[in-house]
């Protein structure tokens, strides 16, 4: 469950990177607070996500304790920790309206997970989830940075381009220095976009700068 700093939910947890972080960055302060339980292993396999998030599926699959999946993150204080979500609630931070608001939001979720309903944010059944099995865990995230959407202009060879289009010659960018590629949108449903995009460019330009091809 993610809910903003007034404890209540706001979007589907289910979106793609880019959904997802715009909405939270439409929430107070910019930030969002992630929520699970003790069945996270369970619940993660079970989501079967792709991409970079499948890193936790894998280490799910393979056995690892969440404790290890978060210990860096429990150490440094991070994430928090807490045997009921009232604690856990006070360790993130909320207070008054936002605290009753967090816990009567806990209580929908898990409601909406007994009915296999998320009739507030259309999240699909099977990636939903209770909240009821401790310790739970909590964590605060701001922006994330994945890719750059901004950089060197270039051509279909790599090659850098002035304000006025023309040609640098001699200077090449490749991957994420290069700009426009994800433009106003980095979809995560095709996974493997942008390390392929800067494999495969930089394939080309070493192709090109060996005689491979012609320019
Ligand atoms: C957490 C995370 C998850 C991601 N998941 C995915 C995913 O699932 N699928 C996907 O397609 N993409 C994913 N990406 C994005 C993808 O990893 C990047 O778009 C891609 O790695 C960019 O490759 P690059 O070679 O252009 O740049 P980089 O991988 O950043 O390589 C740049 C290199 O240049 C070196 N360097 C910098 N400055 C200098 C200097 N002055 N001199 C010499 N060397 C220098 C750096 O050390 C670095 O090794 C993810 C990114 C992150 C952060």
């Amino acid at each position: 469950m993610k809910v903003n700093r007034n404890g209540v939910r706001f979007c589907n947890e289910s979106t793609p990177y880019d959904i997802l972080c715009f909405q939270a960055g439409r929430q107070p302060g910019g930030v969002f607070c992630q929520v699970f339980d003790a069945n996270a292993p369970e619940d993660i396999l079970r989501f079967a996500t792709i991409g970079c998030s499948a890193f936790a599926n894998q280490m799910m699959a393979v056995g690892m304790p969440i404790e290890e999946f978060c210990a860096v993150a429990l150490e440094q204080g991070v994430m928090q920790k807490a045997d009921t979500l009232d604690e856990l609630a006070d360790k993130l931070g909320f207070e008054g309206d936002a605290k009753q608001a967090f816990l009567d939001q806990a209580e929908r979720y898990n409601q909406q997970f007994d009915a296999q309903v998320d009739d507030d944010f259309g999240k699909e059944a099977y990636r939903l989830s209770a909240l009821r099995q401790a310790p739970f865990y909590g964590c605060w995230f701001g922006g994330s940075l994945l890719t750059t959407i901004d950089g060197l202009q270039i051509n279909g060879d790599c090659q850098v381009l002035r304000a006025d289009n023309s040609v640098i010659p001699g200077l090449y960018a490749a991957g994420d220095v290069s700009g426009s590629f994800f433009s106003g949108n980095y979809p995560e449903y095709i996974v493997g976009c942008a390390s392929g995009r800067s494999s495969t460019q930089g394939r080309h330009v070493a192709r090109l700068l060996a005689g491979d091809l012609k320019a």
